[in-house]
């Protein structure tokens, strides 16, 4: 619910928002989407007597401007309390919160005295609001005194942060989503922005409809359904990105492509970077081989490039999840350095993140190698700076272990605790049957989620409910470093509780209470809003995040908060919508900086027993590890079973058949899937979705099988590419269950369980089928 009372620090400095909206009537609240990065503002009609939902589009956000996806449309159906979290647990026992907090507080306190702070961690998601993720990232870093916490956005878009930071000086989004609505040429790179960011796509297409002129490239090795807008795709061998982008800054370089101007007056390193992209790339044949491209189709694209001014790149997994992304990154804003095709209207390049608030937990250093808003461990002074800050004497001094290493060291024993908040690692991390025993074996797990059942919640000692996402209270930040309010809809789900709230209860009981005293969310929003201003600009070093305005903000303005994009401060009070079109990079030079860059292969090639690639991604219609997506029966009815895309040679060559089921396997793990034959695939190459969990299938988690291999510079795991066979299934029974109420887990090789509108389908298959079916049938446990 909105606070009502107002606050003795409130300020009338606070700017005033660009249009005002009313944020709640009698019924109806303006909020946001729990799904993607995008960041769309909904509008929601409550009925609380009934704890339903109505959701529409938002038509006043910048993000969405009235339009919505299927996922965030469905949101009404994911409300119920079937499979909350609704009072905290400690050994699987119920216990009071008093119980449940003291537990955890004792339990870390004597692991941290007896082998010091580095034996704990806490492994977050951008699924937290901004005031959550601070307050977490407070505790550990500034008072536990590690930099134990990462997050499951290192295994979304770290690459761009590093890449960020090696070009710019800083982890700043030059652009916004109104540039494709300017460009004469949209590029998607190593994105299927149709299905995983929706309404982006949804703002190009209608781009498009209205300017016949624009071209849209598609870098992708899979013919997406984002390539149905695509006047070129460009089906690139996967991993060879930094040849394509070597090749094109070569290129321009050859064709007086070049920004002169802006790369003497601006930048620094081109003739180094120009150098290697030269020596790396050869010719455009040469590179069109190497990418195993069609030449014409590069010189295409190469073409379109030079003559086209007003560029807009947009990337996202496909950059991200490499060995070698945070190199892909710098190869795509090189060229966009090269050219000066930045921060212009219509021109730059725009990086999406996949979760709704992974841009929040950037700001507030929810990576392990981040201090808070924007600082770094690389500098003494910012250490010194959020130590004087935070007034306390603990602070860490040096990155902490990124998600993978995280938990490769509980794996080996190093930390002893780990506290996970709203994310499933068991099934999203890669080499995840490696993740599950190195939870088995972790003496203290805590996970404080909404759900009741997951994946990674059966090796918790103590669970803790958090507030779901139409109860909760805060700010996210989308792709385009807009603020908008998340507000709540509904009362508390039983017992569950903020996660701001839950941690701080935590820090107070481990002696911190001087500095965890928050009532409510806008104090700690006041507080993360004064440090992004604290000594932003000293000594000549200005920090690109700032929203200082908001440092005193009331708690009235707080709850009228309208969207704006960041910085928002003295010299810009309506914020800021685009950096470095005139340079003013934030690095100590003030120049942005090209990378040299050398093509590095994928870190595992595919070779015997694994001469197949595996490419993972997002569906349309679920999300994440589909705790709350798979409760819309709508949304199920889209892809109802994990599936593996398979060219009809590969298919012909293990002898697989659409419909058959798939036994996928690499060095690291096993997955079933449904197989689809599909030309959309190259052959050599295999997709699976990356959703499916022990919840919902008895093999289906493809974290299972990924390669665990990560960039060297962002950590950020090589999900793109795991070298895998496949070979039939042949099952010796199928079948199929409807039934009005969920069943308890059936123990059988093949499990598929899917909720529809007042029943639930399991698709079954196995080897030995019972011997009386008609029992086996009436005696199934109902869940
Ligand atoms: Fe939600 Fe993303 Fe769809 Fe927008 S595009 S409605 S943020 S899932």
């Amino acid at each position: 619910m909105l606070e009502t009372t107002d606050s003795a620090n409130a300020s009338t400095s606070t700017p005033a928002p660009s249009k005002r909206i009313e944020v709640q009537s009698a019924h109806t609240t303006y909020t946001t989407c729990a799904y993607c990065g995008v960041g769309c503002g909904l509008t929601a009609e409550v009925d609380p007597c009934h704890r339903a939902v109505t959701i529409k589009a938002d038509p006043h956000h910048p993000a969405n401007q009235g339009r919505l996806c299927s996922k965030g449309a469905s949101l009404g159906e994911t409300l119920g309390l079937e499979t909350r979290m609704l009072t905290p647990e400690a050994y699987g026992e119920k216990v009071s919160w008093n119980q449940a907090l003291n537990t955890v507080s004792d339990t870390l306190q004597t692991i941290i005295n007896q082998h010091g702070p580095d034996a704990v961690a806490f492994y977050g998601s951008g699924q937290l609001l901004t005031e959550d993720y601070y307050v977490a990232n407070k505790l550990m870093k500034g008072f536990i005194g590690s930099a134990n916490i990462d997050t499951n956005s290192r295994l979304c878009m770290s690459s761009s942060v590093s890449g960020h930071k090696r070009a710019f000086g800083s982890d700043t989004v030059p652009n916004r989503y109104e540039d494709v609505e300017q460009a004469e040429l949209v590029m998607l790179i190593g994105s299927n922005t149709a299905w995983c960011h929706p309404v982006v796509f949804q703002r190009i297409q209608a781009a498009k409809e209205k300017n016949p002129s624009l071209k849209v490239v598609v870098i992708d090795p899979r013919r997406t359904e984002t390539c149905t807008i695509a006047d070129l795709h460009l089906p690139i061998a996967s991993g060879y990105d930094v040849v394509l982008f070597n090749g094109l800054l070569a290129y321009l370089a050859e064709h007086n492509g070049i920004d002169h101007d802006y790369v003497e007056t601006f930048t620094e390193g081109f003739n180094n970077a120009l150098a290697d992209a030269t020596k790396e790339s050869g010719s455009v044949q040469q590179v069109a081989d190497q990418c195993r491209l069609d030449e014409e189709a590069v010189a295409t694209f190469y073409d379109w490039f030079l003559k086209t001014p007003k560029t807009v790149s947009l990337y996202s997994q496909g950059v991200n999840q490499s060995s070698s992304g945070t190199d892909k990154v710098n190869a795509i804003l090189n060229c966009h350095l090269a050219t000066g095709r930045i921060g212009k209207p219509g021109a730059g390049p725009l990086s999406l993140t996949g979760q709704p608030n992974a841009m929040g937990g950037r700001e507030v250093g929810g990576l392990a190698n981040q201090l808070a808003a924007h600082m770094d461990f690389s500098d003494a002074a910012d250490i010194d700076r959020v130590k004087r800050f935070w007034n306390t004497d603990r602070i860490a001094d040096k990155p902490g272990y990124d998600a993978v290493s995280l938990f490769d060291a509980i794996h080996e024993g190093k930390v002893k605790a780990v506290w996970i908040m709203a994310t499933n690692p068991v099934v999203s991390l890669p080499n995840a049957d490696k993740v599950k025993t190195a939870l088995e074996q972790c003496p203290f797990v805590v996970v404080s989620d909404c759900v009741s059942r997951n994946d990674t919640l059966s090796f918790a000692d103590v669970k803790l409910p958090a507030l779901g996402w139409s109860e909760k209270s805060g700010t996210v930040t989308n792709s385009e470093r807009t603020l908008s309010r998340q507000r709540a809809l509904l009362p508390p789900a039983g017992e569950a509780k903020p996660d701001w709230w839950i941690i701080s209860q935590v820090a107070q009981r481990m002696g911190f209470e001087h500095a965890f005293k928050y009532q409510q969310p806008v104090e700690i929003f006041r507080e993360h809003a004064a440090l992004s201003g604290f000594e932003n600009g000293s000594e000549g070093k200005r920090r690109d995040f700032d929203i200082s305005a908001y440092a005193n903000i009331s708690l009235e303005a707080y709850n009228d908060f309208q969207p704006i994009q960041w910085p928002v401060n003295a010299e810009h009070p309506n914020g800021k919508h685009r950096f470095f079109s005139e340079g003013g990079f934030f690095t100590p030079n003030k120049k942005g900086q090209f990378i040299a860059l050398t093509h590095r292969p994928p870190a595992h090639s595919p070779d015997q027993p694994y001469p197949l690639i595996l490419n993972t991604g997002r569906l349309r219609d679920q999300w994440h590890t589909m705790t709350r997506s798979a409760l819309s029966p709508r949304l199920n009815q889209h892809r109802p079973e994990p599936f593996v895309d398979v060219h009809p040679d590969d298919a012909k060559r293990y002898a697989l058949q659409n419909g058959h089921i798939a036994l996928l396997s690499s060095a690291w793990g096993e997955m079933y899937a449904r197989v689809q034959v599909t030309d959309r695939q190259q052959q050599g190459n295999l997709f699976v979705p990356m959703h499916w969990t022990e919840q919902y299938a008895s093999h289906g988690r493809m974290g299972a099988l990924v390669n665990p291999a990560i960039d060297p510079i962002s950590g950020q795991p090589e999900s793109k590419h795991t070298p895998v066979t496949l070979r039939p299934f042949r099952a010796e029974w199928y079948g199929f269950i409807l039934s009005r109420h969920p069943l308890s887990p059936l123990e059988c090789a093949y499990r598929i369980t899917i909720k529809g509108d007042g029943f639930y389908r399991y698709e079954l298959a196995g080897m030995h089928p019972p011997e009386d079916t008609t029992q086996w049938l009436t005696t199934l446990p109902v869940s």
